[in-house]
């Protein structure tokens, strides 16, 4: 995984668990979406109902996860979990619908990543909660209804874009997920230090929060890293001095950009200008594919207003230039 990419493998998973707040007072920031979430599963606590499918949106590392696992948690019920990569036929859906039972919440992680003969099936199971078996093959095959008990489907997914119409409508609510503010951030990993038992000191949590991409996931995982040399080179503690000194080591900068991020912009100001310049021709400069800088480092940099996609090519932005140190041409796209 990378240091400050938002995704997460299975290790990393593992060791999130222990951090991942249990209650949606637990959970830090996203004030809309608790209050929504909050008033939607009391209204269904108050009538004894399973609560409405809820769709949460949002980019990887935000709290989708956490979120599902609080829902069930704050419903006292169980949580089911699979994802759309793991649903390659109809019948591997099926299979995991009939195990259901009345109240359970169905996480569905990465919905938008399911095959689509499954979807023909989730459609009536979150509508009529009811799969139909099909029987035999060709004109002699039968659908068998199977009726299935109420449950609450939690879907997520990175863009609400990516669903389906038909898919999109068959949830009750939708909640969308945004990018933390720092002072969000810093309570994130007050919290996680305490549950860690690491000292984090003055500017040491500002340092670490102002470089984790308004991102939960990376700013445990930075603080992971930090504790790495305060433990090693240190004495443990983590203040600012420490703070910058480790992310200097892992090639980390105030943005929370990384090698590859810095190399696309130094290219982009140094090589052409600052632009307009084609993704290929970019690309090459890094020695990058194409793929990996448009799907890797540009979205952040869109984000984080450094660099621009026109028409005529990738545009290096006056942010990007005095971020880095250096002094734009006078004729700039801008
Ligand atoms: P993915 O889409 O990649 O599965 P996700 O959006 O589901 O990501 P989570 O797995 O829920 O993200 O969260 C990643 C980590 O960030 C977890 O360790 C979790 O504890 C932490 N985290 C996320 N949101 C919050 C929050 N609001 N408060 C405290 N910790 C959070």
């Amino acid at each position: 995984t990378r240091l400050v990419g938002g995704d997460a493998d299975q290790e990393e998973r593992t060791v999130e668990a222990a951090l991942r707040p249990r209650t949606l007072a637990e959970f830090v920031g996203q004030e809309r979406l608790r209050e929504q979430l909050s008033l939607v599963l009391d209204a269904a606590r108050a009538r004894g109902r399973s609560a409405d499918h809820i769709l949460l949106s949002g980019p990887p590392g935000l709290g989708k996860t956490t979120l599902a696992m609080i829902v069930a948690a704050e419903m006292g019920v169980p949580l089911r979990i699979t994802s759309g990569p793991a649903i390659q036929h109809a019948g591997d859906l099926a299979a995991i619908l009939s195990s259901v039972n009345e109240g359970d919440v169905l996480f569905f992680d990465e919905i938008h990543r399911m095959a689509r003969p499954a979807e023909e099936i989730l459609y009536t199971a979150m509508e009529d909660f009811r799969v139909d078996i099909v029987v035999g093959k060709g004109p002699g095959a039968t659908a068998i209804p199977l009726e299935l008990p109420h449950f609450t489907m939690v879907g997520a997914t990175t863009r609400t874009g990516l669903l389906p119409g038909p898919l999109r409508d068959r949830f009750g609510f939708t909640g969308h997920l945004e990018l933390y503010e720092p002072a969000e951030l810093e309570l994130v990993l007050r919290r996680s230090a305490g549950l860690l038992d690491l000292e984090l000191k003055g500017e040491g949590t500002g340092e670490i929060a102002g470089r984790s991409r308004g991102t939960p996931r990376i700013a445990n995982r930075l603080l992971r890293r930090v504790r790495d040399f305060a433990e090693v080179r240190g004495n443990g503690v983590i203040t600012g001095d420490v703070a910058r000194a480790a992310l200097k080591v892992f090639a980390v900068d105030e943005l929370g950009l990384d090698r590859l991020d810095r190399a696309v912009l130094t290219a982009l100001c140094k090589s052409f200008g600052g632009g307009p310049v084609g993704l290929g021709t970019l690309a090459v400069a890094v020695g990058e594919e194409r793929e990996t800088v448009e799907e890797v480092a540009e979205p952040f940099l869109v984000r984080a207003g450094l660099l621009a996609r026109t028409p005529r090519g990738r545009v290096a932005t006056p942010a990007a230039w005095s971020h880095l140190g250096l002094a734009p041409p006078a004729q700039t796209a801008f």
